[in-house]
């Protein structure tokens, strides 16, 4: 072939299902020595599934009323949670009342008036007061589980607990030994998730450094503290609450078919085949090309 080199690298990686933006994208995931990998979307399937419904008592809320309530709030949002508490109702065929000022916060869940009421439903750690102690009880359940939950609160006060779980990719396991073996170091963790389900998972792939609870800005903290450190880091992402990090990263790559606008605008490269395997496979093709220009 007559191509440069890295353009032949950015047609390899293509045909290995790796969108590159540009060639010097393909030489920075050359010079990689740490990754950080979400969890949700990321490591998981990002088709999550509910699993649980806890309304709590004292509400009254039936289980069919707090997942309606949820799912009204929910509507308007493209998170994978909320596409998960959405689809739920639909399989119930329940009705769901329009949802006016929504508004959603990366990293912690969303807020819409329904019904005249104030509904929240996010993260248990950014919204639950200290004194909710049986909605405590009942997140901290589900979390041992393994389980992603998320709380409802109406006007302020809990209604409801929802647990949703995870598929875990099934090449999460083989990309992450891998990459281990590629950048002598295994990869990290970053999720905005809940600790109990972040280490359990990270325990069943091999990934032993996992920092959980995590804002937006928290991931792109922990990126930027590698970087003084002289390290490259490749972020793969695939959130909204991934895009500052994608961005602040050496390089930064999202899952195309889970992944938000954002986070695929923001990225240097996406994964169009939806493996995650691509990602050991264009690090280790870069390189290459790399030799073949110096
Ligand atoms: P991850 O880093 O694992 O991809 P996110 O940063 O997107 O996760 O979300 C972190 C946490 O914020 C979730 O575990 C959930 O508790 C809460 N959250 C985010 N978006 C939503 C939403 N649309 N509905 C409910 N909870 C949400
Ligand atoms: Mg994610």
């Amino acid at each position: 072939s007559t191509m440069p080199p890295l353009l032949s690298a950015i047609a390899n990686a293509g045909r290995h299902g790796v969108l590159a933006k540009s060639a010097v994208v393909m030489e920075r995931l050359g010079q990689v020595d740490t990754v950080a990998l979400d969890k949700t979307g990321t490591l998981t399937e990002g088709t999550p599934h509910l699993t649980d419904l806890r309304p709590l008592a004292g509400a009254g809320l039936t289980d069919e009323a707090l997942l309606a309530l949820a799912a009204a709030a929910e509507h308007p949002s493209e998170h994978p949670l909320a596409r998960a508490i959405v689809g739920a109702a639909r399989e119930r065929r329940l009705t769901l009342a329009d949802a006016v000022d929504f508004a959603s916060v990366p990293g912690q869940g969303v807020r819409a008036t329904v019904d005249g009421h104030t509904v929240h439903v996010g993260s248990p750690a950014r919204l639950l007061p200290a004194a909710a102690v049986a909605a405590h009880a009942v997140v901290r359940e589900l979390e041992e589980a393994g389980r992603t939950a998320m709380l409802v609160l109406r006007d302020g006060s809990p209604v409801g607990v929802l647990g949703v779980a995870d598929r875990l990719r099934p090449d999460a396991a083989a990309t992450v030994a891998a990459l281990t073996e590629l950048t002598g170091r295994p990869p990290v963790l970053l999720t905005g998730d809940n600790e109990r389900a972040a280490e359990r998972l990270a325990a069943e792939v091999g990934i032993t450094d996992v920092h959980a609870g995590l804002l937006p800005q928290d991931k792109v903290a922990a990126v930027r503290g590698w970087e003084r450190q002289g390290r490259n880091v490749l972020v793969v992402g695939d959130g909204v609450n991934d895009a500052p990090a994608l961005a602040a990263a050496h390089c930064g790559v999202a899952m195309g078919r889970a992944g938000s606008d954002l986070a695929l605008e923001t990225a240097d490269a996406v994964v169009v085949r939806d493996e995650l395997a691509t990602i050991p496979s264009v690090v280790r093709l870069s390189r290459t090309a790399r030799r073949l220009v110096i």
